[in-house]
């Protein structure tokens, strides 16, 4: 990997080591001889007195008092995670989900506003769109790829959240981070799970909080499910105030498999983004297909912003087929290699068709603005060799076209 990393502007002078190295070296406990993660299924821990209890049932720093407080195993986790990030603290969740509704309610009360943008996680969107308005908060919906837009729509003393996805689900958009970056008064945030730290770090970019869905590259075997948060210290203390009482504390199990699977994501991401560009290519030149989506193609809308501020371009691509649902229904039961299953960032690779299954619930005019039509198929590139990937998805192309 090149030694001109970009992304690194708050690293410590003192900590000189790059991230593809930081993988190996982070959430390593003092005195630690074991190797791999060590779990802590305990779900207490005995206080020496009194005051030490009192003193620790109110350190989000503390890792031995109660495990949906803290715990060794999260806390190795964690720190690993604040490290790579360029983070002062991390806090680990049972889900990307259980990390972005402590955001949403640890942070809203009823009569503010969050600025977000069309193009999201269908489970986020839905966060916003049912959950948010029972509690008296505010949702505006703005294109993301449209310079300003954010900021635009930032409501001066009332915007508690600015909350942005990129690349985003499932056409692949980007965002801006620094223009996000630069919007003040709110909290920015971003769900950087489709670009782990690796490829792109939003708090070098001014942003206050980034987050992952640990579920997928990060843990990156479809075997943890796995939230983390990621930011100052400050903010970090306040979401643990809200996260203890919330409940949704990762697993100690699942947070040994997150930390596990960082020591071999710079290898997995590179790989990964390697196939997925041959890939991309292929289908764009396939005549049953209408649309490719990857940061690493230039036909990409924001190609120049990809270079700008992904350090890789990723494992996921997203294509539309000219036979629309009959087309997408066919390709993802036709693949042998790629599997059906929602979900990204592993070992296998695994295509989705989003019409049928994650956007399902969405009205007609929701779909049309999250980017999706009845052909669209999202893929998320696994380890497989190149060419055996690319002998499979041609093959199951062969039934697509009209
Ligand atoms: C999967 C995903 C989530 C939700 O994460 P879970 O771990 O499934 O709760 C949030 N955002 C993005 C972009 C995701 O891909």
């Amino acid at each position: 990997m090149s030694s001109d990393q970009p992304n690194t502007a708050n690293q410590k002078a003192s900590d000189s080591h790059r991230l593809d190295t930081k993988l190996i070296t982070s959430g390593r406990p003092n005195g630690q001889r074991a190797l791999a993660p060590t779990l802590y299924p305990s779900t207490t821990f005995t206080s020496p007195t009194v005051d030490d209890g009192r003193r620790m049932a109110t350190d989000p720093t503390e890792a031995e008092f109660y495990t949906r407080y803290g715990n060794p195993t999260i806390a190795a986790f964690e720190e690993a995670m604040a490290e790579l990030e360029g983070a002062e603290a991390s806090r680990a969740f049972s889900s990307g989900m259980g990390a972005i509704s402590a955001i949403v309610l640890g942070l809203c009360s009823s009569g503010d506003h969050i600025v977000t943008q069309r193009q999201l996680y269908a489970g986020t969107q839905l966060l916003f769109q049912t959950v948010c308005p029972r509690f008296g908060i505010d949702v505006t919906f703005v294109d993301a790829t449209e310079p300003g837009a954010f900021a635009d729509a930032v409501r001066p003393g009332k915007t508690m959240v600015v909350f942005a996805e990129t690349p985003a689900n499932p056409r692949l958009d980007l965002v801006d981070l620094d223009e996000l970056g630069a919007i003040a008064g709110p909290i920015t945030v971003v769900d950087s799970t489709f670009a782990p730290p690796l490829v792109q770090r939003p708090l070098d970019h001014g942003v206050a909080l980034s987050l992952h869905s640990a579920t997928k590259a990060i843990g990156g075997h479809n075997d943890a499910t796995l939230g983390v948060i990621s930011g100052s210290r400050e903010l970090l203390n306040w979401l643990w105030g809200f996260a203890v009482l919330q409940g949704a504390n990762a697993a100690p199990f699942d947070a040994m498999n997150g930390l596990r699977g960082l020591r071999t994501l710079g290898v997995r991401l590179e790989r990964q983004s390697a196939t997925a560009q041959v890939l991309a290519e292929a289908l764009s030149e396939h005549p049953a297909v209408a649309d490719v989506r990857y940061p690493g193609l230039p036909s990409h809308p924001q190609y120049d912003l990809a270079k700008r501020q992904m350090r890789l371009f990723g494992g996921l691509l997203t294509f539309d087929l000219k036979d629309g649902l009959t087309a997408g229904r066919h390709f993802v039961e036709a693949t042998q290699l790629a599997r059906l299953a929602t979900s990204l960032g592993g070992p296998e690779t695994l295509v989705t068709h989003p019409a049928s299954t994650t956007h399902v619930g969405l009205l007609p005019e929701e779909m049309a603005a999250a980017g999706i039509t009845e052909g669209t198929v999202r893929m998320s590139v696994g380890l497989e060799h190149v060419d055996d990937l690319t002998a499979d998805v041609l093959s199951a192309l062969t039934g697509c076209a009209s």
